[in-house]
């Protein structure tokens, strides 16, 4: 399998001389069809500098950035827009929808900048709010929506130009939980089945499980790039290396997030270990 995308060694610096800001350092990173991964780090540690690096809105101070067969860092800046429209679909924290346009609107109008004829961008906006549960809304404006939804259109926007990659910056930071990590649940079984790549920045520990991988920035740089293991009786992401319990059941180890969870587990297995609890 080919990757989605490539990032070799980005570094953003802000400013010059004492007051330079270095944002990313020597980040790299490869996406491949299908992952979904979860950026995770404290505020200021540069998750929405380097977001915005991946999806084309800022260039690199050095380093390279490969989508498909572009080098975003060798475009011209004024290329970026259409690799932004062709590639990559971008939710945003505050969902960034048009107040004036109805759901349907909000949604069609970034499918006919891509070159949809109007009829096939409202038809393909439709399907698209229909599948995330919004038929009853579609001729709705944004204010008359709860937040929720308000995320469903801005995923259907974000969905509409069938993007290679999906691009989101604290999606569930205006969400009360359950609708937050319901609708993250939703992203990842659409990365899984038409194969996209997701990337979601966050400081949200509960949407942790959705993610095939977290990466935790800090100071601009990954810290330590770790595949989860899943803890099977609490749900729990637990990172192999550090797992304060472990045990090795039907050839497998299977990780857990403290001694009790591993009791539990061995008082009766089959009752926690079917498929691997991390598919939806
Ligand atoms: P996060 O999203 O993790 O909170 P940011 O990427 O927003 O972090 O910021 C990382 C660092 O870069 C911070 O020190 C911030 O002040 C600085 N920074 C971000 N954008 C700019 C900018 N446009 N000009 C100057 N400094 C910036
Ligand atoms: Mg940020």
């Amino acid at each position: 399998m080919e990757p989605i995308m490539q990032v070799e060694n980005v570094t953003r610096r802000f400013g010059s001389g004492s007051t330079e800001v270095i944002a990313v350092h020597d980040v790299s990173l490869t996406m491949m069809p299908g992952e979904v991964v979860i950026i995770m780090g404290p505020s200021g540690s540069g998750k929405t500098t380097l977001l915005s690096m991946l999806g084309g809105l800022l260039q690199p101070s050095s380093g390279r950035i490969q989508i498909g067969g572009d080098d975003l860092t060798q475009l011209d800046e004024s290329r970026l827009p259409d690799v932004r429209l062709r590639h990559i679909g971008f939710i945003f924290q505050d969902f960034n929808l048009l107040s004036a346009l109805s759901c349907l609107d909000n949604v069609a109008l970034v499918g006919q900048l891509n070159g949809l004829s109007r009829k096939e961008a409202r038809q393909r906006a439709q399907e698209l709010l229909e599948q995330l549960g919004l038929g009853h809304r579609l001729n709705f404006l944004p204010e008359k929506l709860s937040g929720g939804e308000k995320q469903r259109v801005a995923i259907a926007r974000a969905l509409v130009n069938k993007p290679d990659i999906i691009l989101a910056d604290e999606p569930t930071a205006n969400l009360d939980s359950h609708h937050g990590h319901e609708t993250m649940r939703l992203l990842r079984r659409i990365a899984k089945e038409e194969q996209r790549s997701v990337i979601i920045v966050s400081h949200d520990q509960r949407i942790k499980d959705i993610a095939d991988r977290i990466l935790w920035l800090e100071d601009g740089t990954f810290m330590n790039v770790v595949e989860m293991a899943i803890d099977p009786v609490c749900g729990m992401s637990v990172d192999r290396e550090s797992a304060p319990a472990h045990t090795e059941w039907q050839g497998q180890t299977i990780y857990f997030c403290a001694n009790g969870c591993r009791d539990e587990f061995m008082a009766s297995p089959g009752q926690f270990w079917q498929a691997t609890p991390i598919d939806l």
